[in-house]
């Protein structure tokens, strides 16, 4: 091949690669005004970027309880963006973990977390592997991303101005070739291509001088001057406060800029005598990230061994600067592998084999900031990430100074029902929903959880004191209040004085037991074994997976898992269960209708101001009212109770009528100009009718014959033979049962059958 037809395959190669290059190089002084256009973009370290990636994928969490004053911020995040989505296994973040890692997150902005190894510390199949890489593939994206763009160094050292004029001899084909491949390779390399007069034959005007390090650009101002240059650059405007005041921005006033930017920015000083001409072969260029090169974010396995030589070098280019700058050795381009993370992520999978080893040499860096690449100091600012197991410990155990710059994070087996079952439906599909009737599969999951949590909480009794007053609804070593409380969920039936104690202080000290638990017990492996080994059994067309059936396969099918979870945990769980659907079955008999409760109140309240045996047209309603005693009795019974004493009763009636006319008439509605129904009266009342409503409601349910009859002939033939009356309570009750709480047909009669055929309201009456 003749050399011109090397050039002509090179210059076409060149042309291509140069039409979609993203690391396009733009001078210092046009750095300054995307500056000033981005300043809080492109200002940022690598912990402030981590920051806002983890919360520009998170967004804002969600409270379910915005007023509560006693809220300690345990709120609900949704990592779907960050770590589900878009993933080659997806990592399901529980809510205690998630609260963590946010936490965690927050101080990065700060500014006060460098000098720390990040270890997520967490049991074999706990899936923390999973998180660290899923966590660092969104890193690249975001940093890929307009919104996580940063710029780094790249000098442009101009051959005229340096005395060394471009020449037009043809660039000896070997080194051109060589600086062809590296561009093609990593895109870090030395770079000769980037002059748009280029043609082939010819010579560029500069050679290019990336920084290994990624230095932000704005380093290469003087340390001393940089005050008074970011003083003259940003308006006196809210960020400029910020970058003068906050503790976040003190690097950018802090740090300095690599050994081979300092060296070659003064040996051009030296030569060119003006900073500005010096700042005139400054450029910028956007922050390339790449995993599997280690530029930028690095992650070693333990069977990774340690580079052959570990200070980097580039012998063509350091021949180009040397003769360039014409002397020899005042630039020497040479840096560690420690570099192409600077401002990047430094990661350890695991802290065994090579990355124990690792581990201790990147204490002497964090402890010192700097480390030694021959006889050259290179700073080190990495965010340093990590995980390992438990049994790691023994590899760094007893090396105080080293745990000391370590930062623990606990990752542990999911301990909220709600991700617990999320896993399953991502591994076997939504449909397996469709298996169970509602609040079973759930229920699986806090039977898997239950033997994840640690016996005894001392913050649980100490709260509650004596748990047997809840024995109803939940065990007596509480595991299942606590798995609600780790949900998020404060249970309705806390009676109202536990819900008062229920204070910021001791919902810290309940959330921190977490950091204990979930270490133990059915892995997040063995939960999806067990789970299709319950699921391929009884998973049936047509036939639901009940409590029986759940209760009975761990009992008696798989009695060796049921000796794991904690005494009599599987009675409580039932015992809830049946709480549970009672109360669904009430509040879908319970015949809401506004309208009518609306009607007897206001009927009610204008009444009372009638002698009992006189007519009047309501003038709320514009109904005709008979005022009798056994009209304002019938309302009574709803607001007071059956059978209710005759002097109660006379009691009632005075007070209510006393409110009515001071402060209901008079204030609220005629001097405040409220509708009636917004009234304080209308309020109490309300509550007091819909109470006496509810308690009621399972009386024809539960002792009527009939009503069972004919929830088992529904659908039928035979269900038309039922009068009008149980068939529209039948109908009414499926119909809301499947609106509500999600139960199909089929599914809402066999649960209505076996709260009859239990008799489940006895076990709950008062
Ligand atoms: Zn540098």
């Amino acid at each position: 091949m003749s050399s011109e037809s090397i050039n002509r395959a090179m210059a076409s190669l060149q042309a291509g690669q140069r039409g979609h290059d993203p690391a396009h190089a733009v001078p210092f002084a046009e750095f300054l005004d995307l500056l000033r256009a981005h300043p809080e973009r492109l200002i940022r370290n690598v912990h402030q970027v981590f920051h806002d990636m983890v919360r520009a994928y998170v967004g804002e969490g969600f409270d379910e309880y915005p007023e509560d004053p006693e809220s300690i911020n345990f709120i609900a995040w949704d990592f779907r963006r960050l770590l589900v989505e878009n993933t080659d296994q997806p990592f399901f973040a529980d809510r205690i973990f998630a609260n963590r890692l946010m936490n965690m997150i927050e101080a990065f902005r700060g500014g006060a977390q460098q000098n720390k190894v990040f270890m997520f510390d967490g049991p074999p199949g706990c899936g923390k592997s999973i998180f660290l890489n899923n966590l660092l593939r969104r890193f690249e994206e975001y940093a890929a991303s307009e919104a996580g763009q940063r710029y780094e160094v790249v000098w442009r050292l101009d051959r005229q101005a340096l005395g060394d004029p471009v020449d037009t001899d043809v660039q000896p084909v070997m080194e051109r070739l060589s600086a062809l491949l590296e561009n093609l390779g990593d895109g870090h390399g030395l770079r000769d291509d980037a002059d748009d007069t280029h043609r082939p034959g010819a010579r560029q005007s500069f050679v290019e001088v990336p920084c290994p390090s990624h230095d932000n650009p704005i380093l290469m101002v003087p340390k001393e001057q940089r005050p008074a240059f970011m003083d003259a650059l940003f308006e006196n405007d809210e960020f400029k406060w910020n970058l003068s005041y906050n503790k976040e921005y003190d690097w950018v006033f802090r740090d300095t800029p690599c050994t081979i930017c300092t060296s070659i920015y003064q040996a051009l000083l030296h030569k060119l005598g003006d900073p500005a001409r010096v700042l005139g072969m400054l450029h910028a260029r956007p922050y390339q990230m790449d995993r599997r090169l280690g530029e930028g974010v690095s992650v070693f396995n333990p069977g990774d061994r340690a580079a052959r030589t570990p200070v980097v070098t580039n012998p063509l280019l350091q021949r180009r600067i040397s003769s360039l700058l014409q002397d020899s050795n005042q630039v020497r381009y040479l840096f560690s592998r420690y570099a192409r993370t600077n401002n990047g992520i430094y990661a350890l999978m695991d802290l065994k084999g090579h990355n124990r080893d690792r581990l201790f040499e990147l204490h002497n860096i964090i402890s010192d900031g700097v480390h030694k690449v021959d006889d050259i100091e290179e700073r080190v600012n990495s965010l340093f990430l990590g995980v390992m197991n438990p049994e790691d410990n023994k590899n760094i155990h007893g090396f105080q100074s080293l745990t000391d710059r370590i930062e623990f994070i606990n990752i542990s087996y999911v301990l909220d029902s709600a991700t617990e079952v999320e896993i399953y439906k991502n591994i076997f599909g939504k449909h397996i929903e469709e298996s169970f009737l509602p609040r079973v599969l759930e229920n699986f999951a806090r039977i898997i959880i239950s033997s994840r949590l640690n016996e005894k909480s001392p913050a649980m009794l100490d709260w509650i004191g004596d748990p047997r007053k809840y024995r109803l609804y939940c065990d007596e070593s509480l595991h299942l209040l606590k798995m609600s409380i780790y949900t998020g969920v404060i249970p309705s039936w806390l009676d109202d004085d536990d819900r008062r104690a229920f204070n910021a202080k001791r919902r810290r000290k309940i959330i921190a037991e977490a950091e204990n638990e979930g270490h133990t017990g059915f892995s997040g492996r063995d939960a999806i074994d067990i789970f299709h080994d319950l699921y391929s059994t009884h998973a049936r067309e047509g036939q639901l997976i009940t409590m029986d059936t759940l209760c009975a396969w761990f009992v008696k099918t798989r009695p060796e898992l049921a000796r794991q979870l904690p005494d009599g945990f599987l009675d409580s769980l039932r015992r809830m269960y049946n709480y549970q659907i009672l109360q669904e079955v009430k509040e879908s008999l319970y015949y809401y209708n506004e309208e009518q409760i609306a009607r007897d109140l206001m009927n009610y309240m204008f009444a009372l101001n009638y002698e009992t045996g006189t007519t009047a047209v309501c003038s709320f309603t514009g109904e005709k009212l008979e005022i009798t005693g056994a009209f304002l009795t019938g309302i009574e019974d709803r607001l007071l109770g059956a059978g209710v004493r005759e002097g109660r009763r006379k009691d009632f009636r005075d007070a209510t009528q006393r409110e009515y006319t001071s402060r209901t008439l008079t204030q609220e509605i005629m001097v405040e100009g409220r509708d009636i129904r917004d009234t304080q009266l209308f309020a109490d009342l309300h509550k007091r009718y819909v109470f006496h409503l509810k308690e009621k409601v399972l009386e024809p349910f539960v002792k009527n014959a009939n009503f069972r009859r004919a929830l088992k002939d529904y659908g039928g033939e035979d269900f038309r033979t039922y009068d009008k009356r149980i068939r529209a309570d039948v109908t009414f009750l499926l119909a809301n049962l499947s609106d509500r709480f999600g139960y199909t047909e089929a599914g809402a009669r066999e649960m209505c059958m076996y709260v009859l055929d239990n008799d489940i309201a006895s076990e709950f009456a008062d």
